[in-house]
């Protein structure tokens, strides 16, 4: 099916064609979910040895008794288990409770109210924005948008943000003082950045406000799916262009085990984690011990924890396949859509012809399939060109996600053939 090329005879065949199928789907009262970014039970029953597991010790390794008030940082042992995440020194590293976007939350109010490691706060300037390579992860942007923080759109490539746009933003406004970065397996699109990416990423640092931060948000760092793919270190990056303050990492075992009662890691410089930890002790006393001596025996060594993380991929590489061969069959050969084979991580981005992506999850709700909503992956809820729709295969059973897709699949061809018709 190849639209711009259709006459209109041909376009009023498939368009009555297809409104048939999707009249006889919507008889099926299907009541499906694609929005869920979540792990599904059978992933979470993998973790569940986490509970009993300490059996009466709570004495960490170093002696501290984990029930007790205490340790801002985290466990040594739970840092330890960041480090081997995120790939950094162990005394770089704060491990927390079961959040790392409130820890990123955290950490654009410590910027916001007190600046980092001595920089002007950014409420005193009087525009102060983020860069957003979309589409993105909505919760990203509500940070901003609630804190009143502005936003540019920055696109998205198959190697990471587009990095000339990003550099020309910079280098015109001084009131640059933030990205957000997803940067192995992109919430949604799934890319992982290239060395390039990664490197000019570091060198903002050098011409950006000396109070801008990269936002590395490492959620899926150990979620590969077949085969580990290699994301280039950004500290290792900053270091070597002198930028070492420029940088705030995050990742967290949210989709390792149980995604609610995990833990979460924020890596930076000294001085950096010295101004996050100021603002935070205001606000606690110190994270969950128990939980995080849990996750340390759980997992032991690192190895244990790459191990663990197959079993998860076992389970998921179906149903990324499933969602690739629905959209292969129904795609290949047309101009109806775009989208990428993540290697990794949550989400299947789906880019549809401009001006249908609302359209689409429209159709498909009604036949009582959910999606994500339209232009929830851009800033404000506004997907300029109304293409983007995130699926997300993780949490429904197989044969539920492969009916689900089916829809989908309809429901592009219909809006498209539809919108061509005018
Ligand atoms: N960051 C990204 C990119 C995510 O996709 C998600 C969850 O979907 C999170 C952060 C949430 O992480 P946490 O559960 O550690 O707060």
């Amino acid at each position: 099916m190849r639209i711009d090329s259709a006459r209109s005879d041909q376009l009023q065949e498939w368009e009555s064609e297809l409104s048939a199928q999707y009249q006889r789907i919507c008889q099926h009262e299907l009541s499906l979910d694609l929005t869920r970014g979540k792990p599904s039970a059978d992933q979470l029953h993998l973790s569940d040895g986490l509970d009993g597991i300490l059996n009466g010790d709570y004495r960490a390794a170093d002696g501290t008794d984990t029930r007790n008030y205490g340790g801002l940082e985290g466990l040594q042992c739970a840092r330890e288990l960041g480090a081997d995440i995120l790939q950094v020194p162990t005394e770089e590293v704060m491990a927390a409770g079961n959040s790392s976007l409130t820890l990123m939350y955290h950490a654009v109010l410590t910027g916001y109210l007190f600046g980092f490691a001595g920089n002007t706060p950014w409420r005193e300037m009087k525009s102060p924005k983020f860069l957003c390579p979309v589409p993105g992860y909505d919760r990203h942007f509500s940070i901003c948008e609630q804190l009143g923080i502005g936003m540019v759109n920055v696109p998205m490539t198959a190697t990471g943000p587009d990095m000339d746009a990003v550099e020309e933003q910079i280098r015109g406004d001084s009131e640059i003082i933030g990205i957000w970065c997803v940067p192995k397996f992109s919430n949604p699109t799934g890319v992982t950045y290239d060395k390039e990416t990664v490197d000019r990423l570091a060198q903002l640092g050098q011409f950006a406000n000396p109070g801008f931060r990269i936002f590395w948000d490492n959620a899926y760092a150990i979620h590969d799916l077949e085969h580990q793919v290699n994301l280039p270190g950004i500290r290792e990056a900053t270091h070597e262009n002198d930028t070492g303050d420029s940088v705030l990492q995050f990742a967290s075992t949210s989709k390792v085990t149980h995604a609610g009662a995990g833990l979460a890691f924020v890596s930076a410089s000294e001085a950096n984690l010295a101004s996050l930890k100021k603002q935070m002790q205001a606000m606690t006393i110190g994270p969950d011990k128990v939980n995080q001596l849990r996750h340390s025996r759980f997992f032991g060594e690192f190895t244990l924890l790459r191990e663990h993380m197959q079993k998860h991929a076992q389970i998921l590489n179906p149903k990324f396949e499933c969602v690739q061969s629905q959209l292969e069959k129904a795609f290949a050969d047309t101009d109806l859509g775009t989208w990428e084979e993540p290697k990794g991580g949550y989400f299947v981005s789906f880019n549809t012809r401009p001006g249908c992506a609302a359209a689409v999850i429209q159709l498909a709700a009604d036949a009582g399939v959910k999606l994500t909503p339209a232009g929830a992956t851009f800033p404000y809820g506004k997907d300029p060109e109304d293409r983007n729709i995130r699926i997300a295969p993780s949490f429904p059973p197989l044969e539920e996600l492969d009916t689900a897709m089916s829809v989908f699949v309809l429901c592009v061809k219909l809006a498209s053939v539809r919108k061509q018709l005018g």
